[in-house]
C-alpha cells in the first residue's frame, strides 16, 4: 500500500530554490550522496561495536555505483545503517536541524544572496534533485526485517512503501532529467572523474559498476585506492609515503624542504598535513595572485584547491592539506571569507609553518640557506602584511652582510650575538645588488669599528624595514642616515670640532654651487677612504625607495640631501686650499657630487655633465 505524503515546508522551499536556483555546479550532488554513504557506513561500524551481530566479519563496508547510459539512471548504494519507515519520513520528508530552519527563515528572495547563505546548511540529499526528475531510496535498517521505499519527484510530496530488501543498506535512485546538463550523469566516464575529483580519500571503498557492451559482462572497479594520509597517525608513516604525497598535493615534484603533520582535537577536530618545497614553485616571487593555498577537504571529501583563505599570502610558497570536521559540505567561497572556524584553520597553518621553517633553520643550516635564497624575498612580505606573526617571521630572517661569506648568511640571533661590545645599534643599507651596497662609503665608519653591516638588496626590504623597528631591544639604523652617530673619544672630537672650523669656507663655496643638488655641505667623521658621500636627513626617503616609487609611475619631489666630505682625503684638501685662495672650484663640485651618487649605486640624474666635468678635472693641471 502506498502512502502518500507532504513534504514539510520548509522541504518544499528548500527544494524549489535547490531545483531553480542553487548551483550551477551540479556535479556536486554525488559528492553530497557518496558522502551520505559514507557516513550510513560509518555508523554502522560504530553501533556494530555494541552489537557485533550487525556486521558479520566477512562482510566488506563499501559503496557501489552504477550508471546506465541507455535508461539514464544512476544507483548509489551503500550496505551501511539504512533506515526505516519512520526514519525516511523524518530523513527525507522534513528539516530537523534548526540551524535549516532559521536559514529558510531568512530567505530573502534575492537569490544571489540566498545562495551565499544555503552554503552554511547541510542540504545534501535533496540536491539529488537538481538532476533528476524522479528519486527512489530503497532502504532496510540494520538489524530489521523490513524494507521500505521512498520515491518523490522534488514536487510538494512523496511516497512510502513497503519493499523487500535483502540487505540492510540504502540504494539510491536517480531517474535523470533529460536535461543535457542533466542526463550526461548516466556517462561511466563522467562519474569516474567526479569520484576522484570528491571522494578520492573517502575511507570506504567506492566501486563502479559498468558495462562491457562487446562483451556483454559487467565490470566492477574501484575508483579510490589511496589513503587519506592525513588522517592516519604520524609515527604509522614513512618518509617515503610522506614524499610520494606532496608529489600528488603539489603537482610540481621534486623534493619537500620539510613538512608538518598534525590532527588537532577539542572544540575543534581537524588535520593538517603541510609542505615547504625545497624549490620555489615556477612565478612564486611576482605573481601573488597565482595558485596558492591549500587543499580543503571536509570530512575527507574534496571541498576546493588553492584555498587562498587558509594561508596568508606571504606563504604561497606552501602546499598541503587541511580536512575539517567542523565545516558543511557545501561551503561557498563567501561563507569562507568570514567564518570563524576558517580563520582558526589559517592562523595554525601559518603558525605551523612558521614552526617548520624555524626547525629547518635551527637543524639544517644549508637546507635553510638555500631555501632563504629561493623564497625568502616572498617571506618577508609578511612583514608588511601581518602583525600577528613577527617575531617569528624575525627569527627567519637571513643576510648577507660586511661579514658573511659567499653562500653564507646570517641571521639576526647571530648578529646580535657577534656585537661588539661598543656597538648599540644594528646597522643595515639598502641598495639594488650587493655590488652597489658592498662597495658603499656609508660602510667605513662601521668598517673601521669592526661593525657588521646588513645588506638589503630585495625589492621588499625597504618596505619590510618599516615594520622592522627593533630586534632584542637593539633599533636598526639605516647607514645612509646623516644622523648616525658613533661614541667618541676626546680626541676625536677634538680633532672633528677643528677641521668643522678649518672647512667652513669650503663648506659655504660647494653649498652655494650644489644648492640645486644638496640641502647642506658638511665635514664627515664617519668617511675613511672616500672623498665624500651623500646622507639623508632621518624621516626622508632613501634613494632606492626613491627609484622604485619612480618605477612605480610615483615621481616624488626629491628630498635634497647632505653632501658629508671627508676631511683628511686628499681631494678634500685640496679643494680647501683653492677655496681658501678664493680660486673658482671650476668642475669639482659636480664632479664630486656625481661620484658620491656613483659609489652608492644611484644614477646621475645628466651623465653627460658629470662626464664633462670630469673630463675638465682631468686636464687641469
Ligand atoms: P546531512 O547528511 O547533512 O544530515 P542529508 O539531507 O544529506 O543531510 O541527509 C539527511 C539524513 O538522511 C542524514 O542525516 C541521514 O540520517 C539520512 N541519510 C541520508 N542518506 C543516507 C544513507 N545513504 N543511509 C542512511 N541514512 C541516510
Amino acid at each position: 500500500m502506498s502512502e502518500k505524503m507532504e513534504f514539510q515546508t520548509e522541504v518544499r522551499e528548500l527544494l524549489h530554490l535547490m531545483i531553480h536556483s542553487l548551483y550551477s555546479n551540479k556535479e556536486i550532488f554525488l559528492r553530497e550522496l557518496v558522502s551520505n554513504a559514507s557516513d550510513a557506513l560509518d555508523k554502522l561500524r560504530f553501533l556494530s561495536i555494541a552489537s557485533p551481530s550487525l556486521l558479520p566479519s566477512d562482510v566488506e563496508l563499501k559503496i557501489d555505483i552504477s550508471a546506465n547510459d541507455e535508461t539514464k539512471i544512476l544507483t548509489i548504494e551503500d550496505n551501511g545503517v539504512g533506515m526505516n519507515k519512520e526514519d525516511l519520513i523524518q530523513n527525507l520528508g522534513t528539516i530537523a536541524r534548526s540551524g535549516t530552519k532559521n536559514f529558510l527563515k531568512s530567505i530573502t528572495g534575492d537569490e544571489k544572496r540566498d545562495v551565499n547563505l544555503i552554503g552554511q546548511f547541510g542540504v545534501g540529499f535533496y540536491s539529488a534533485f537538481m538532476v533528476a526528475s524522479k528519486v527512489e531510496v530503497h532502504s532496510r535498517k540494520a538489524g530489521e526485517e523490513q524494507g521500505y521505499q521512498w520515491t518523490s519527484e522534488g514536487t510538494g510530496e512523496f511516497s512510502i512503501d513497503e519493499l523487500p530488501k535483502e540487505k540492510n543498506g540504502t540504494k539510491i535512485i536517480i531517474y535523470l532529467k533529460d536535461e543535457d546538463d542533466c542526463k550526461n550523469f548516466s556517462q561511466d566516464w563522467q562519474i569516474r572523474s567526479i569520484v576522484r575529483k570528491y571522494s578520492e580519500f573517502v575511507t570506504h571503498p567506492i566501486y563502479i559498476h559498468s558495462l562491457d557492451k562487446e562483451k556483454k559482462e559487467e565490470t566492477v572497479e574501484r575508483l579510490n585506492e589511496k589513503p587519506a594520509l592525513w588522517r592516519q597517525s604520524a609515527k604509522s608513516i614513512e618518509e617515503k609515503q610522506y614524499k610520494e604525497f606532496y608529489e600528488l598535493v603539489s603537482h610540481e615534484g621534486g623534493e619537500p624542504l620539510a613538512w608538518s603533520h598534525t590532527h588537532v582535537e577539542g572544540a575543534q577536530e581537524f588535520w593538517s598535513l603541510l609542505y615547504i618545497p625545497s624549490k620555489a614553485p615556477f612565478g612564486i616571487r611576482y605573481a601573488s595572485e597565482q595558485s596558492r593555498g591549500l587543499k580543503l577537504y571536509v570530512k575527507r571529501v574534496f571541498i576546493m584547491d588553492d584555498c587562498k583563505e587558509l594561508l596568508p599570502n606571504w606563504l604561497r610558497f606552501a602546499r598541503g592539506v587541511i580536512d575539517t570536521e567542523d565545516l558543511p559540505l557545501n561551503v561557498s567561497r563567501e561563507i569562507l571569507q568570514s567564518n570563524k572556524i576558517v580563520a582558526s584553520l589559517k592562523k595554525h597553518a601559518t603558525k605551523k609553518i612558521l614552526d617548520t621553517l624555524q626547525s629547518v633553520a635551527n637543524d639544517r643550516k644549508e637546507d635553510y640557506a638555500k631555501f632563504w635564497v629561493e623564497m625568502g624575498a616572498v617571506l618577508k612580505e609578511g612583514f608588511y602584511m601581518n602583525w600577528e606573526f613577527l617575531d617569528e617571521l624575525k627569527n627567519l630572517l637571513r643576510f648577507k652582510s660586511t661579514k658573511t661569506g659567499e653562500n653564507e648568511f646570517v641571521g639576526l640571533e647571530e648578529y646580535v650575538a657577534r656585537m661588539p661590545e661598543s656597538q648599540k645599534e644594528i646597522y643595515y643599507i639598502v641598495g639594488e645588488s650587493l655590488p652597489a651596497v658592498q662597495g658603499s662609503p656609508h660602510l667605513e665608519a662601521c668598517k673601521s669599528r669592526g661593525y657588521e653591516v646588513l645588506f638589503l638588496t630585495d625589492t621588499v626590504d625597504e618596505f619590510m624595514m618599516q615594520s622592522l623597528n627593533e630586534f632584542k631591544e637593539k633599533k636598526f639604523h639605516d647607514v645612509a642616515l646623516g644622523d648616525l652617530e658613533f661614541e667618541k673619544t676626546k680626541e676625536e672630537e677634538q680633532a672633528e670640532q677643528e677641521s668643522k672650523k678649518n672647512y667652513e669656507k669650503l663648506c659655504e663655496t660647494l653649498q652655494k654651487v650644489l644648492s640645486e643638488e644638496v640641502s647642506e655641505v658638511r665635514v664627515s667623521s664617519r668617511l675613511k677612504d672616500s672623498p665624500c658621500m651623500l646622507v639623508r636627513a632621518a624621516g626622508g626617503m632613501g634613494a632606492h625607495m626613491e627609484k622604485l616609487m619612480s618605477l612605480q609611475g610615483m615621481e616624488m619631489p626629491k628630498a635634497k640631501r647632505i653632501l658629508e666630505i671627508n676631511p683628511e682625503h686628499e681631494i678634500c684638501k685640496n679643494l680647501l686650499q683653492k677655496a681658501e685662495a678664493g680660486d673658482d672650484l671650476g668642475s669639482y663640485p659636480t664632479v664630486l657630487y656625481g661620484q658620491a651618487l656613483l659609489a652608492e649605486g644611484s644614477v646621475l640624474p645628466d651623465p653627460s655633465a658629470f662626464v664633462s666635468a670630469m673630463n675638465k678635472v682631468l686636464l687641469s693641471k
